[in-house]
């Protein structure tokens, strides 16, 4: 089992972080400080470390350069501020594999900590989602339905990937909703709702059944 090393000082993200990962089959270990992260990281703690820029003691920078400067090549995802381009360039720069803007959808950033931990082994099996005549290649976000490859958008394919992950289960609004557009969304909207119509439009109307009082299942 790989082991996710958080580094994030804000409780109600770190912790919408660690529960995804953990229903997705991960260990996690969650820390607020750079300073402990930097030795966590050294110590070979982690498989893959989501580092948050903004931390109390070091910044996410700062944490980077010391586990890159001590010849630690475990893959980090940099969650930076979605209006910070500048951010997003100095990560990378200093040796992020990856970065994520503020506010994400667990979806998104499960997706690329998939990525960069497969990237790592080599294994392509699961980066195709299939189910009946769907398919979902989760390396290009292509869509398709009987070999017809079908336009989707972002949110689209985030939505209809959480189904293929779940074939047969019920997922509730909530879960679809924290899923696909992150812990800050009005828990009160009928977007996914309308989504999941989009879906059916797209992708075939029998495929999204409504559970009456409960959510959507993939049938
Ligand atoms: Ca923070």
């Amino acid at each position: 089992m790989s082991q996710i090393l958080i580094v994030e000082d804000e409780p109600r993200i770190a912790a919408f972080i660690a529960k995804g990962l953990k229903a997705a089959g991960f260990a996690t270990l969650v820390e607020p400080s750079g300073h402990n992260a930097v030795s966590l990281a050294i110590g070979g703690e982690a498989d893959l470390i989501v580092l948050d820029v903004g931390l109390p003691d070091i910044d996410g920078f700062e944490v980077l350069a010391r586990i890159r400067g001590q010849g630690v090549t475990t893959p980090v995802i940099m969650l930076t501020a979605r209006s910070s381009v500048a951010d997003t360039v100095a990560g990378l720069q200093s040796g992020a594999d990856d970065y994520m803007p503020k506010p994400f959808s667990f979806e998104e950033l499960l997706a690329r900590i998939q990525l960069r931990l497969r990237t790592d082994t080599g294994g392509e099996s699961a980066m195709v989602l299939t189910h009946r005549t769907l398919s979902l290649d989760l390396r290009t976000r292509r869509a398709s339905v009987a070999g017809r490859e079908v336009d989707l958008t972002a949110r689209e394919f985030t939505l209809a990937e959480m189904f293929l992950r779940n074939p047969g289960h019920v997922l509730s609004r909530e879960q679809l909703l924290s899923g696909a557009w992150g812990y800050d969304f009005d828990p009160g909207s009928n977007v996914v709702d309308v989504y999941v119509r989009y879906l059916r439009r797209k992708l075939g109307a029998d495929y999204f059944e409504t559970v009456r009082g409960m959510g959507y299942r993939l049938v």
